[in-house]
């Protein structure tokens, strides 16, 4: 697909989506409410305050896995993972398995803005978070809690295999039938700046510190001067296949957005197989995608000859209209 500058793309998380049909109205919703306001930003500002305003909606929408609606580690506990990028100046900023921050996204962009690092974790991201006045995070949601308990009870009966330290994420990819959905925006602006954004609670039933794909630039979020990318998906194939920056490199390298994120995506599944990854591409050229390999990746995008929000991958739908 192509579309005329400024453009901004955002996704809802790839996975399961077939399961929780009666949520996608919801869902379609907030994507729309995500783009509209951060085309709005994207009308007089740069594509990374765009990016960083949408991924705040949708983290503050409560029903995705980021933000207010992240999902919780063994423990019952929310640890988040964010990371932002910009392709003009190449700059980057992440943090990893912070509890304090209502919006992690924010945090990743202060990290970038008012550090000299790129990634900051744990609970030392979260005395910045304190420092720099950010609001703070309530808390699991009741319906995380709720899905936490079901599965805790499954574990318990033996109906799902635990193996607490190996192969999580097989489980994983059993689990997330349940709650997968992940959120990030890329964005182009109409000076030719691109821009990425991501934000997640990580995988459901994780380790207390692990650090999934969304706080590490170039797996799970990567922008240049050619293009940005976010992905979504088990965080672990993510790291291992670096995603992002390897759709973005095939875009240096001569290929569009579309063209690039499938090659990419072909040598993920082939790597990894299907249900483990999807995501969100723009370049410069104002090509972009969402793809996928899991059953769902709501995605959405808006652009200056697009007219309003558009929503797209729903299940049984395609990733490019
Ligand atoms: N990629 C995220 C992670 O592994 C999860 C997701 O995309 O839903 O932390």
């Amino acid at each position: 697909m192509r579309g005329v500058p400024p453009i901004l793309l955002v996704h809802g998380g790839a996975g399961a989506w077939r399961t929780f049909r009666n949520k996608m109205r919801e869902v379609v919703t907030v994507l729309r409410n995500a783009l509209r306001s951060g085309y709005e930003v994207l009308g007089s500002a740069s594509a990374i305050e765009a990016v960083v305003e949408a991924v705040k909606v949708l983290e503050d929408s409560g029903i995705l896995n980021a933000g207010l609606g992240s999902v919780v580690d063994v423990r019952g506990e929310v640890t988040m993972d964010a990371g932002v990028m910009e392709g003009c100046g190449m700059r980057a900023g992440a943090v990893a398995a912070v509890t304090y921050p209502r919006n992690p996204v924010v945090l990743a962009k202060l990290v970038m803005e008012k550090t000299d690092h790129v990634l900051v974790v744990g609970r030392y991201a979260d005395e910045l978070a304190r420092l720099w006045g950010l609001q703070k995070h309530p808390g699991p949601a009741k319906r995380v809690l709720e899905r936490y308990s079901e599965l805790v009870k499954k574990l318990r009966e033996g109906e799902i295999p635990f193996k607490r330290f190996k192969k999580n994420y097989f489980l994983a990819k059993q689990l997330l039938g349940s709650l997968h959905d992940t959120v990030g925006a890329v964005a182009l602006d109409s000076n030719g700046c691109l821009a990425a954004a991501v934000s997640t609670g990580g995988i459901l039933m994780k380790i207390p510190g692990r650090v999934g794909d969304s706080a590490i630039p170039g797996a799970g979020f990567y922008a240049d001067d050619h293009a940005a990318a976010v992905a979504t998906g088990i965080g672990e194939t993510i790291i291992l296949s670096f995603l992002t920056l390897r759709t973005v490199s095939y875009v240096r390298e001569g290929l569009h957005a579309d063209e690039a994120a499938r090659k990419a995506m072909d040598r993920h599944t082939k790597l990894f197989g299907e249900g483990t990854a999807g995501l969100i591409v723009v370049d410069r050229d104002g090509y972009f995608d969402g793809i996928y390999n899991t059953e769902g990746m709501p995605w959405g995008y808006i652009a200056k000859d697009s007219g309003d929000a558009r929503v797209l991958g729903l299940p049984n739908s395609t990733s490019s209209p």
